[in-house]
């Protein structure tokens, strides 16, 4: 495909399109990316929390691509139970990494991200020391945050010469997240999307993006995601419709041009679909 890459602050690339399995069990997951890789999509976006890694790894594993050309990303959860200070924080991430290597069936993945910064508990720094360990041996090639705020991301960069890679967030064009990208840019880290189309929900109607589709002949979903690429954001959209997944990826042939980009941006709402992360505590 045509997918453009981005190049991360550790020269490692990666596509800014990928496919993201949340809410999507663990069998699905297995035709759903097997779909995705078919169609062209070299990136998939897991976590531990999500219980498809098997499934995921099983159409990685049947794909017939060869290793080095698939980008796969998955996500330490916020495991209730582990101490995550000190050592046995230490040893409690080294063994959620490994379960999810095993679940993956791979011997490294490419992207491995602390999924909430859970800044209550004040432990990951800590967590970020066994990310450092992780990256340093190869088994996570480059290693970044989710759900991080610019306090938390001074924190890191305070205490440690390993800058994310890249922090994944919500975004789309109800919530643009224009501060946060703005000091992502200053400090060399990559913005990942999260919920780029909204989830499919109340964005996906919004009469300015009706309006920009029918100008350019293309879905709403297409606009939006051409709207991250123009933009500069990675963005991870989810669907288990083979013609949706399809239609996701197929965003290259096309270009907004500036009065498209000024009505969207005119869409903010201030409005998250998902928590908090600075209040986010789940287990
Ligand atoms: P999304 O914005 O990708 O929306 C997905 C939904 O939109 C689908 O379920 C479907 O209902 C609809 N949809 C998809 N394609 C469409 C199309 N072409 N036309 C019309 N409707 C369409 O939402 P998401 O799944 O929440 O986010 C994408 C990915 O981001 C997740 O799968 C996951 O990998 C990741 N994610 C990460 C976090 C985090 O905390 N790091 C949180 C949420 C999601």
């Amino acid at each position: 495909s045509t997918i453009p890459s981005i190049t991360l602050n550790n020269g490692q690339a990666i596509p800014q399109l990928g496919f993201g399995v949340w809410q999507v069990a663990d069998d699905e997951a297995t035709t759903a990316v097997e779909t995705a890789i078919k169609a062209g999509y070299r990136s998939i976006d897991t976590a531990a929390i999500y219980e498809n890694e098997t499934g995921t790894g099983k159409a990685i594993a049947a794909a017939g691509v060869p290793r080095e050309e698939l980008y796969v990303t998955t996500k330490l959860w916020n495991s209730g139970t582990a101490d995550w200070s000190g050592q046995q924080g230490r040893d409690a991430v080294l063994r959620a990494f490994d379960d999810s290597l095993g679940k993956l069936g791979l011997e490294y993945v490419d992207l491995y991200l602390i999924h909430w910064p859970r800044p209550m508990h004040g432990t990951f720094g800590n967590v970020w020391k066994a990310f450092e360990e992780l990256a340093a041996d190869g088994r996570a090639k480059s290693v970044g945050v989710s759900n991080f705020g610019q306090v938390q991301l001074d924190a890191l960069r305070e205490q440690s010469g390993l800058v994310p890679v890249l922090n994944q967030v919500e975004l789309h064009p109800h919530f643009p997240q224009t501060e946060l990208r703005a000091y992502h840019a200053e400090h060399g880290i990559a913005t990942e999307a999260w919920s780029p189309l909204g989830q499919g929900k109340d964005l996906l109607t919004e009469p300015a993006l009706v309006k920009i589709a029918e100008k350019h002949g293309r879905t709403v979903a297409q606009v939006v995601l051409r709207w991250h690429l123009q933009s500069g954001i990675i963005a991870i959209p989810k669907s288990v419709t083979p013609s949706r997944i399809v239609e996701n990826l197929d965003v290259t042939g096309f270009e907004l041009d500036t009065d498209d980009l000024t009505a969207i941006a005119a869409l903010e709402t201030g409005k998250r679909l998902g928590p908090d992360p600075q209040g986010f505590d789940w287990n």
